[in-house]
């Protein structure tokens, strides 16, 4: 079933890419809440990249799972568990504040490397949402620059849940604006050229307006039952 899941969404990715981007366009297994043997399958037919929400969790799958994935924290970071993580995940999406940034850069710094970002966007400024505002983000990534031990890469949302892939379109329009806007300015230490949005409801669509990366959990691994509790 995950085969042939990923066998469905690899295809459906080729077909939306515009054809700069075809083939290139990564796709990031989202196996939160899942287990580890499901994760064991997906590395068996070529998925190196896994997206983990909660810093417990990738510290346990990282010790059981072949040191060749490259684990990416989606999920809201909190300052305290940055020293957790910062060797085990290859980038980390979910940057919206000044304040994280600055922890992952002293924490960073004393492992002597340079962690690769992210910047969180709430594009459809939902209250309910992590990330930075669009209006925000140029001052947020100019402040961020300047830190040794990061690196922004680019730019991420999660769009509104909606039973339409489509009725996003407009968010990852709006994104790919402000990405190039970004782009443009050419800050210092700000390398664009990560743009990761798409989830199982909307890669199709995300992929069309130019996503580099994107998060697919449900459509590869089913259904999250999450515990009671
Ligand atoms: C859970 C999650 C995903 C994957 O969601 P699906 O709808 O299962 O594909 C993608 N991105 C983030 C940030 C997530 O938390």
């Amino acid at each position: 079933m995950i085969q042939e899941n990923l066998r469905l969404v690899t295809q459906k990715i080729d077909e939306a890419a515009p054809p700069e981007k075809r083939g290139k366009v990564k796709l990031i297994a989202v196996s939160k809440t899942k287990p580890v043997s499901a994760i064991e399958e997906a590395y068996l037919y070529g998925i190196r990249d896994f997206g983990e929400n909660k810093v417990q969790e990738i510290v346990e799958k990282f010790d059981l799972l072949p040191k060749d994935i490259r684990w990416h924290m989606i999920g809201h970071l909190q300052r305290n568990k940055v020293k957790y993580i910062i060797d085990k995940v290859a980038l980390i999406h979910s940057v919206d504040s000044l304040r994280l940034a600055e922890e992952i850069s002293k924490e960073a710094q004393k492992k002597g490397k340079v962690m690769p970002i992210l910047i969180e966007v709430n594009i459809a400024h939902e209250d309910s949402k992590f990330g930075v505002s669009p209006g925000d983000c140029e001052q947020l990534i100019r402040q961020i620059s300047l830190l040794p031990g990061v690196q922004i890469r680019g730019l991420m949302t999660v769009a509104p849940f909606v039973e339409n892939g489509e009725e996003n379109r407009e968010y990852f329009k709006a994104m790919k604006q402000l990405y190039v806007d970004i782009m443009t300015k050419n800050i210092d230490n700000v390398y664009m050229d990560i743009l990761s949005m798409g989830m199982t409801g909307d890669y199709q669509v995300a992929v069309e307006e130019g996503a580099d990366y994107v998060r697919v959990g449900t459509g590869i691994f089913g259904e999250r039952n999450y515990q009671p509790g």
